[in-house]
């Protein structure tokens, strides 16, 4: 078993329409900062937070697979966007545990917007029964104690640990880390799109061609003719 299989795996999901650099950059920086063996992106097939994506699940596990195609750390688990079912966090992670075993520590990554709205989420306090939380201080949205719901602040002050504490145990902890602002948002790419001009640098260049070549977000009355 080579090393990066036993350190602590990364786990990003996202509803990634389109993943981008913000995305990508999280993720390494997690796997620095955090001691993380790898990051396993799992695109949502149909997110239960918000409407219906502007790509359809097969063309979003597309654009994750080539942007992962580009780093050995990154694996792509697609079980989500075959499924049928709406996509929820803690059955995809008691499904991991199921493949990986107890023992593994399992690091939930989310940025500090997704966190803030963790009390919306099904069964949300089995989440640290399963894994680690690791929130990323993301431009823009900073984690204030006092902005969070009360039941979230408790969870906050009970398990809010240093980084190094995701190795000592396979979950329950909540770890905060800062990481380089890059205001890059898939919303703004798809209005970029959607307005023909270009996303270049915003995301890989492999995905950048992948919607041109689909023709992904462009609004409606255009693609018309
Ligand atoms: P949208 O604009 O469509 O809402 P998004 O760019 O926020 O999408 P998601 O797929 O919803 O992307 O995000 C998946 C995860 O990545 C979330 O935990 C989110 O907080 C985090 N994330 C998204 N963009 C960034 C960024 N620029 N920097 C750091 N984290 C990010």
């Amino acid at each position: 078993m080579q090393p990066s299989e036993r350190a602590p795996l990364g786990i990003l999901g996202g509803t990634f329409d389109p993943i981008h650099n913000g995305h990508l950059r999280l993720a390494e920086e997690a796997v620095t900062q955090l001691g993380l063996g790898r990051i396993r992106l799992i695109p949502a097939g149909r997110p239960a937070h918000r409407g219906a994506p502007g790509a359809s699940a097969a063309q979003r596990l597309d654009m994750v697979q080539l942007a992962a195609a580009e780093n050995p750390r990154l694996e792509v688990d697609a079980a989500e966007v075959l499924s049928e079912a709406p996509s929820y966090t803690v059955p995809t992670l008691e499904r991991l545990r199921a493949e990986l075993g107890d023992a593994r520590q399992l690091v939930l990554l989310l940025g500090a917007d997704a966190f803030a709205g963790l009390p919306s989420w099904h069964r949300w306090t089995t989440l640290f029964e399963l894994a680690h939380i690791a929130v990323a201080t993301r431009p823009g949205h900073t984690l204030e104690l006092a902005a969070l719901s009360p039941a979230l602040a408790e969870q906050c002050r009970q398990r809010e640990s240093a980084a190094d504490a995701l190795q000592a145990r396979p979950h329950g902890c909540i770890v905060r880390f800062p990481i380089t602002a890059l205001d890059i948002s898939a919303t703004a790419i798809r209005t970029l799109c959607a307005r023909r001009e270009s996303p270049r640098y915003l995301l890989p260049e492999g995905v950048v061609d992948y919607i041109a070549q689909h023709g992904l977000y462009l609004e409606p009355e255009e693609n018309a003719f």
